[in-house]
């Protein structure tokens, strides 16, 4: 496994549609752990391959609505489709290519994807709240959407701030 670099926002990549994954080779498996890596290096909740610079229709959600005792766990997601939504948040959402700088989005509270894991398998996962709002960041990312368009507004200096003294 090895870190790869995180494209930041004036990389044009970030802002292209990606690819369907067809190949659930070695390549694949590979670029999934590289990722895996990156991500918690950079203790984040979410990395789509369009940051590391590919442009394929694969990314990580760590899920960390689990019960109180067990770890958070990272869900591969190859090429995701959103099945179902309901309800709305406006959360302050941030991304490892934008970093610094958080906005508040609107999202569903409840979003049901399918998927393919690595094997290309399909399967179905649904996440609330935070992971929720991860799994539609990550698919925005794949349409070549960064947050800061989708954002109502962005935090100002003394709301970062503030949020920055809560941790
Ligand atoms: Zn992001």
């Amino acid at each position: 496994m090895a870190l790869r670099n995180i494209l930041t926002e004036e990389e044009s990549s970030l802002y292209k549609k990606c690819r369907t994954v067809t190949d659930f080779n070695p390549r694949l498996h590979q670029l999934l752990d590289d990722m895996r890596e990156t991500l918690v290096q950079a203790d984040g909740v979410g990395l789509a391959a369009p940051q590391v610079g590919v442009l394929r229709r694969a990314a990580l959600v760590l899920e960390t609505n689990v019960p109180e005792g067990e770890e958070p766990y990272i869900i591969e997601l190859i090429n995701p489709v959103i099945l179902e939504q309901e309800g709305e948040q406006h959360e302050a959402e941030g991304c490892l290519s934008v970093p610094g700088k958080y906005g508040i989005v609107r999202r569903p509270e409840r979003v049901r994807l399918r998927a393919q894991d690595r094997n290309g398998e399909s399967f179905e996962v649904e996440g609330t709240g935070l992971t929720a709002r991860c799994f539609c960041h990550e698919l925005d990312h794949l349409e070549g959407i960064v947050f800061t368009s989708q954002a109502e507004r962005m935090l100002t200096e003394e709301e970062l701030a503030e949020m920055n003294g809560e941790d």
